[in-house]
């Protein structure tokens, strides 16, 4: 019973012509790999991390892989993470050979819980990578001095969270670094694409040492790198969507107020004082069948998601020994609760007025069992 119009999508990615002008107008100057779009894409991203260093790569995860890298993280360091997240954050700590340590996370922020990340530091551990999931900042202003004090690099995983905001401060400006991701769904896109921020000039060379080979001069390879570079038809296509980025995070903003106003029947996403939210997902919870909920809002033509339904400690690599070490049986209840519970619903910014009043409708019917 599909009450009226075509289904809402869960996301709605945008290749708009001027993504795709951008993309022929490289390709026909045969320039098309790291070359001036890069340059250009890298500078002008500065303005979304209080101007620090901008370095591109060919993904988020990449982005995430090189910072712990350049940071010399590795075999017999520990990294604590939260497991509530999209695998790319802890693989990228099993990419470089360290080991994840998994701390719960906040109810509230769905990003690490301060408390459990210090009951988690250790002689071992060499970073904390927070993840702001959803577009809401983990707590940076309790885990930066936190790991300040400790001595521990922060790797802000940021993929999810272009322009969001703690107390003024732009996420991606907090820690050693931060990783960004252009993925087709992500805020902002670059088909696939990654980028690092950072205020250490020393961290943004080896980062791009380590995207090109280990090399600055062509052939005078200084170091063992891999290659993560960005194509320029990648650049071009992210600086013409980051034009948009504004525009699209207020709009997004815009219809998560329309939806917190409207839903009565899931509990809406709570922002924490001095956030700026950029809803990258609009996540919802709902304590009863949610499965029986989801297909009942499928059924009404209502797109709709868990992410995540699995936390990542309970992934099959990550429930298998590593080295022949046992695996911990990790303690995370609200980890537990919230890939139980949440779902998420269309914020994306191609939503119409008359999208958003189905959306709320049916939410609330199916919530009363209608
Ligand atoms: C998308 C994402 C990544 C990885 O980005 P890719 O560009 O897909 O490699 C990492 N972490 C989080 C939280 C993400 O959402």
């Amino acid at each position: 019973m599909a009450a009226g119009g075509a289904p809402i999508p869960a996301a709605q990615p945008v290749i708009g012509e001027e993504e795709i002008e951008a993309a022929v107008r490289v390709l026909r100057s045969g320039r098309v790999v790291q070359g001036p779009e890069v340059a250009a894409f890298e500078e002008e991203f500065g303005e979304l991390v209080d101007g620090r260093h901008c370095v591109a790569v060919n993904s988020g995860t990449s982005a995430l892989q090189l910072t712990l890298l350049a940071l010399g993280v590795g075999p017999g360091d520990q990294v604590i993470v939260p497991s509530f997240s999209f695998a790319a954050s802890a693989n990228a700590v099993r990419l470089v050979g360290a080991e994840p340590v998994f701390a719960d996370i906040e109810p509230g922020s769905y990003g690490l819980d301060p408390d459990a990340v210090a009951a988690e530091i250790g002689p071992r551990t060499a970073a904390i990578m927070p993840v702001h999931l959803y577009g809401h900042p983990a707590d940076m202003d309790r885990l930066q001095p936190l790991a300040d004090k400790h001595q521990l690099a922060v790797v802000e995983d940021a993929c999810q969270a272009h322009g969001a905001t703690q107390n003024g401060r732009q996420v991606g400006a907090f820690g050693a670094a931060g990783a960004f991701s252009f993925y087709p769904t992500k805020n902002m896109h670059s088909l696939e694409g990654g980028m690092v921020s950072t205020a250490d000039a020393a961290l943004a060379r080896t980062l791009r040492l380590l995207r090109n080979q280990g090399m600055e001069q062509r052939y005078a390879n200084e170091i063992v790198g891999a290659n993560m570079r960005m194509t320029d038809v990648a650049a071009a296509v992210g600086r013409v969507q980051l034009t948009k980025l504004a525009g699209w995070t207020e709009q997004r903003r815009q219809n998560a107020k329309v939806l917190d106003a409207g839903l009565t029947a899931v509990e809406t996403p709570p922002v924490a004082e001095g956030v700026g939210h950029v809803y990258h997902q609009y996540t919802v919870r709902y304590a009863g069948d949610r499965d029986a909920f989801m297909a009942a809002l499928t059924e009404r033509g209502i797109g709709n998601a868990v992410y995540y339904p699995t936390p990542i400690h309970e992934l099959k690599p990550y429930r298998e020994p590593v080295g022949g070490k046992p695996v911990r049986a990790w303690d995370l209840p609200e980890t537990a609760r919230a890939a139980r519970e949440v779902f998420s619903l269309p914020v994306h910014p191609s939503l119409t007025a008359e999208q958003l009043d189905r959306i709320v409708t049916g939410v609330n019917e199916v919530g009363e069992g209608r």
